[in-house]
């Protein structure tokens, strides 16, 4: 496995924006949000099961997951719910774990939203938290998917709180401020980390 850094922040904190900035340093990401979208892509084994369970108007008409009409139908049923979440979190985890050790880079950065929830912090060297107040972060997500303030609430509430997953930080990148003002001070943190990251890659044994 290489180097292992968990990029994690509540919705709306700015995990891409800042995963962004790695990138352009040449740092190889794995997103689980990407992931989870491969593991159902089309003519998927995964797919298939699913297309099984629910019948085939859970696919569309181009033989892709219909996302509306199932996150309807698991909104209807918390068995339904506990069904999908039982057959994809073990090989969403699969898959990101086989993508991360083919890696070759002296490190990786790794995005997960839920990495506290789902207890992946075990397979990080190191965690990377990025730290907003719940008021920007309601705020951007809000604005960001058009979505109801009471919607964001509960994503919100479902997730772990900032203390708490700040406890789990190694390292913290504090968005709070708006880009124009910070994009520059962000891109001078990223730049420190990422040195950091190299030095610490170095002392991991494989
Ligand atoms: P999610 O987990 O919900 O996908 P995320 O943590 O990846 O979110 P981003 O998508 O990077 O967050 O940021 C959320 C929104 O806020 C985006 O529209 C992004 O452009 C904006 N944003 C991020 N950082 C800042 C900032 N410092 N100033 C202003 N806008 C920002």
């Amino acid at each position: 496995m290489p180097y292992i850094i968990g990029l994690t922040g509540g919705i709306g904190s700015g995990k891409s924006t800042i995963a962004d900035l790695f990138s352009e340093l040449g740092v190889p990401t794995i997103d689980a949000d990407v992931v989870a979208r491969q593991v159902v892509e089309k003519g998927s084994p995964l797919l298939a099961q699913i297309a099984d369970h629910f019948g085939s108007s859970i696919l569309t008409d181009g033989g892709e997951l219909n996302r509306p009409t199932l996150r309807e139908r698991i909104f209807q049923s918390e068995t339904e719910k506990n069904w999908l979440n039982n057959l994809l979190h073990p090989a969403i985890r699969r898959e990101m774990l086989q993508q991360l050790a083919q890696i070759s880079a002296p490190y990786v950065l790794w995005v997960v939203p839920l990495l506290i929830e789902n207890q992946l912090t075990e397979f990080c060297d190191r965690v990377l938290v990025v730290d907003v107040s719940p008021e920007v972060q309601l705020a951007r997500a809000t604005r960001r998917d058009q979505s109801k303030i009471e919607v964001i609430k509960n994503i919100m509430a479902a997730q772990v709180d900032r203390q708490t997953r700040l406890t789990f930080a190694d390292d913290v990148i504090e968005n709070n401020l708006p880009l124009n003002e910070n994009l520059s001070q962000l891109k001078q943190q990223v730049a420190m980390l990422h040195q950091r990251y190299l030095h610490l890659s170095q002392t991991k044994g494989n």
